[in-house]
């Protein structure tokens, strides 16, 4: 992803993983073939790779840089986590492209998850003499403490997958003290705030980044794919609650539709960043910034 500027902030991309990953019909319950094949043939030509049928799908973290603070906001899945194929990717690419990015691990004031998935906290700890620490020694890292709440409960309850999130990736971060258990109001500074959008977990949540009259959200995993943009009730095998999620997703997509706020979905392929477009009769569409 190019740079993007905000006003006064900056923010840039760490890819994890990209390229091909699922079929649609494997990650959205309600996949519709004839409706699919349509858009597919007119989304973004990044979003879909033809050859193999599969949605292509990345996994990065984006600094953000405010004038005061520098913030990673969803942190992939890390290293030495355990995770089985085809969930262990190489840890190499994040270091690179994290060192690339001219930063350290002690330069990162804040850490953001926008939820408590596997493949947004990762990087939250390293593994270092058999115990997890976190990674940056320097942050906060940000949870919203009623998601922080639920994955604690289930973890503790047992039986969730992959089991080890909260354990290896949330807990020691609070047990070093380094946490902020937020609720939605929080506000970072005067650029960076939340907005709720629950139901792909109990307390998901998008931030806002607002600077000099511009604004960008980083949209987490409300969305997965551009697909999700024409058929906003299209949520996936892996949302909590799938009808909280469409609704959340519809609502949110209609605030900004048309207007120049600048969205950054998570698992969207390069250049990542977009606008959002009407669409038909009843749905949206998204537009790469290029
Ligand atoms: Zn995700």
């Amino acid at each position: 992803m190019k740079t993007i500027r905000i006003g006064d902030v900056t923010i840039t991309s760490i890819v994890e993983r990209d390229g091909p990953w699922r079929r649609p019909v494997d990650m959205f319950p309600a996949y519709d073939g004839e409706v699919g094949a349509a858009h597919l043939a007119t989304l973004e030509p990044e979003m879909y790779d033809a050859a193999s049928g599969r949605m292509v799908i990345t996994y990065q973290t984006f600094v953000v840089r405010t004038p005061r603070h520098v913030v990673l906001v969803d942190t992939c899945t890390g290293e030495d986590k355990g995770y089985p194929p085809p969930l262990d990717f190489d840890k190499t690419p994040w270091l690179d492209n994290f060192r690339k990015s001219g930063l350290t691990f002690e330069d990162v004031t804040h850490v953001f998850c926008t939820h408590l998935h596997f493949d947004h906290t990762g990087w939250n700890t390293r593994l270092v003499n058999g115990r997890w620490v976190p990674t940056f020694p320097n942050a906060k890292y940000i949870f919203h403490k009623d998601e922080y709440a639920h994955w604690e409960h289930a973890a503790k309850a047992g039986g969730v997958h992959p089991g080890t999130v909260w354990t290896y990736n949330c807990r020691p971060v609070v047990e070093a003290g380094q946490a902020l258990l937020v609720d939605s109001a929080f506000e970072l500074d005067d650029t960076f705030s939340l907005t709720p959008t629950p139901g792909h977990t109990p307390r998901h949540v998008c931030v806002n980044i607002r600077s000099k009259g511009q604004r960008a959200v980083v949209t987490g995993d409300m969305m997965h794919h551009a697909l999700q943009c024409r058929e906003p009730e299209w949520s996936t095998i892996f949302c909590h609650d799938r009808a909280e999620a469409a609704q959340s997703r519809r609502s949110f997509l209609s605030r900004v539709c048309d207007t120049p706020t600048v969205i950054l979905p998570i698992h969207f392929p390069g250049p990542t960043a977009g606008l959002i477009k009407p669409h038909g009769r009843n749905g949206f569409d998204y537009r790469y910034l290029r």
